[in-house]
């Protein structure tokens, strides 16, 4: 095949999300290779689309190699863990020096570093690839995080930056960082979408306990949030779930759906990766082990007959500032949410070298990812005019959203607990404020503890030293 006449880039694994990225490049004028295990969705795709674009099918890997110009450009989208690997072994033998494997799965980073290191060893470059937007935002412009070598951003930027969402003229594509940070900040991504979610969910529980109006009457109030600060995909969707009525049953559809909620385990990797890191991501973290304890029907069920009464009233006695308390609190644990979640990026960033730009990361996520909002253009804004912001919260859109949301959060908080409604978010992610804002943490009788049954040390509030106090002997204190 003439150079000229070869694919630009190519995609193996033509499932949903492989499929309409492909389609999704073919659709942007590039020339896509595109190949599968099984020849049946390669060949459906052709006779399906194979007239929105130049599509190069091949039935092997062999010819699919073949088929692509240099430096070739493959982009990997299969089932996640052991098949990516046995897709990479197989591609390896067959590519040269210089061609890039671009992982658009859901790994782990950290086997994208793994992966990274082993394929630069055979000259290589390995591109772990965050995409989110599921397949609508595969078919219509997803948000892309590529991690990898700079050298392979320049083969890929262009042809990625055109296949993104675009914002305002900005695409949601911009090169991360170098080894696993595409994978890293997506599995953050999700992290956050799992904290936007739980907390979207305490607010509808609250306003249901609250106003015991319907699950279409509250789809209105999330409706008129969506034209104001709360404005987001998530917030947008929840009004149309809420709003769906079941055709077999003719109830609330959210009355119908078993409430036990399902998670595909980014939400953990982030949880885990947080721990190692020593980052508090408890917005994250709750809404993580919200969707656990969601799931354990047999606890929920004893502890039920155990303790009945549950499902109060919350007292509301002005439905307007009841719903406006709700709203500011929603706000205001959001932005800790995300606050953490970039604390996270952040450490992470150190920790492995990445150098990420926090802002950028945000311009990123305006479009074609499940968590795209508009509050994100005030947290690129934030790092544009601070970049070693010590936390998001401080910044001045974010302090003055949270300050004015703090009396409704208390509020909701207060009421919720006396009343026994569940909402393990907001109330951490309130804690969370307090904590960081205190004077004075009681972290200062842990030390105190830790130095009596374990001789741990600690430090001084008045001089510099590591000491200890001699407890089973006369109580004098010695420098360690
Ligand atoms: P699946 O995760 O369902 O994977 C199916 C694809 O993997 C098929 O093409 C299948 O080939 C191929 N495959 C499975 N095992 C092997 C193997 N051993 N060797 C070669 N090929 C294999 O597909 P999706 O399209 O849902 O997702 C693809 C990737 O994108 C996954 O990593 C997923 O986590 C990620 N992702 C998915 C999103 C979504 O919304 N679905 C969103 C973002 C990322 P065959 O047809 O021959 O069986």
């Amino acid at each position: 095949m003439a150079e000229q006449a070869k694919a630009q880039i190519g995609v193996t694994g033509l499932a949903v999300m492989g499929r309409n990225l492909a389609r999704n490049l073919a659709r942007n004028g590039f020339r896509v290779a595109v190949h599968n295990r099984n020849w049946e969705r390669t060949r459906s795709l052709i006779a399906e689309h194979g007239d929105e674009g130049t599509f190069v099918a091949a039935e092997s890997m062999a010819d699919f190699v073949a088929a692509l110009e240099r430096p070739r450009a493959v982009i990997v989208m299969v089932k996640a863990g052991a098949p990516t690997d046995a897709v990479i072994d197989e591609l390896a033998t067959l590519l040269e020096p210089g061609d890039i494997v671009v992982d658009c799965g859901n790994a782990h980073f950290a086997d994208t570093q793994r992966r990274e290191a082993a394929l630069r060893e055979h000259g290589l470059h390995f591109v772990g690839t965050g995409v989110s937007g599921g397949e609508e935002g595969a078919l219509h412009g997803p948000s892309i995080m590529p991690g990898g070598s700079a050298e392979s951003y320049q083969k890929l930027g262009p042809i990625f930056e055109k296949i993104a969402a675009q914002v305002d003229g900005v695409p949601c594509c911009r090169h991360i960082g170098p080894g696993g940070a595409g994978h890293f900040v997506k599995m953050v991504h999700n992290g956050i979408e799992y904290a936007d979610m739980q907390l979207i969910a305490e607010a509808y529980d609250l306003l249901r306990a609250g106003l015991g109006a319907e699950p279409a009457e509250l789809a209105e109030i999330f409706r008129e949030w969506n034209r104001g600060e709360l404005e987001s995909f998530l917030i947008e969707i929840t009004g149309d779930v809420l709003a769906h009525a079941d055709a077999a049953t003719g109830r609330p559809f959210v009355d119908v759906v078993r409430d036990q909620a399902e998670q595909k385990g980014t939400g953990r990797w982030t949880v885990q990766s947080a721990l190692d890191l020593g980052i508090p991501i408890t917005g994250i973290a709750e809404a993580t082990f919200a969707r656990s304890l969601s799931g354990h029907a047999d606890q929920r069920e004893a502890a039920r007959r155990a303790f009945p009464g549950g499902g109060a009233q919350l007292k509301v006695e002005d439905r307007d500032a009841f719903v406006e308390d709700v709203r500011r609190a929603l706000l205001a644990s959001k932005i800790v949410a995300y606050a953490q979640g970039f604390d996270h990026i952040s450490a992470g960033s150190r920790e492995y070298d990445w150098n990420i730009d926090l802002g950028g990361t945000a311009t990123i996520w305006r479009g074609g990812c499940i968590i795209r909002a508009r509050f994100l253009d005030r947290i690129r804004e934030a790092y544009d005019e601070q970049p070693d912001l010590p936390t998001l919260l401080v910044a001045p859109y974010f302090a003055e959203a949270v300050s004015a949301g703090v009396p409704g959060w208390r509020r909701i908080v207060a009421e919720a607990a006396r009343a026994g409604v569940p909402v393990p978010a907001f109330a951490s992610s309130l804690a969370y404020f307090d904590a960081l804002r205190a004077e004075r943490l009681p972290a200062a009788l842990i030390q105190g503890l830790r130095d009596n049954f374990g001789a741990h040390t600690y430090h001084r509030v008045d001089r510099a030293g590591t000491f200890h106090t001699l407890w089973a002997g006369d109580r004098s204190e010695v420098e360690a």
